[in-house]
């Protein structure tokens, strides 16, 4: 992913162009610490615009050229913010789209050795009732 910001409301108006492929476990601790947002849903809520995830990306962005904004004072510009998939990305995206589904039909996976229905035996016979049967 491909993170551009013309002018950082952070950093005087300086412009930022990071390119952001995963985050570390420290950054992940982070953000589930601020947002509470794993890393499955930082996806999602990135994608959504959830302010409280974007702010955990600046902080983790800005962190990596070792630049600390108190948690409380991130702020961005949306109309100078650009996000978009680098071009690997959008490799994959185009290449799952050329082969929806994949049509790879695996086939059914039977083992051969399936236990047959185990048939009754003599210690499946009821025990006699007054066997051990204690008097009250
Ligand atoms: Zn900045």
């Amino acid at each position: 992913m491909i993170v551009k910001i013309a002018r950082c409301r952070n950093c005087n108006g300086a412009q930022h162009n990071w390119i952001f492929d995963q985050p570390t476990l420290l950054e992940l601790r982070r953000i589930k610490k601020l947002t509470g947002l794993s890393a499955v849903t930082m996806g999602d809520a990135i994608d959504e615009g959830d302010p409280d995830a974007m702010a955990a990306l600046l902080d983790l962005l800005h962190r990596r050229q070792n630049i600390v904004i108190p948690w409380d004072e991130i702020d961005l510009d949306f109309d100078a913010l650009d996000m978009r998939p680098d071009a690997e990305d959008q490799e994959v995206a185009a290449q799952a789209e050329s082969n929806p589904g994949g049509k790879h039909a695996a086939p059914p996976t039977t083992p051969s050795g399936a236990p047959t229905e185990a048939g009754s035996t003599p210690w499946s016979a009821p025990m006699p009732s007054d066997f051990g049967a204690t008097s009250a």
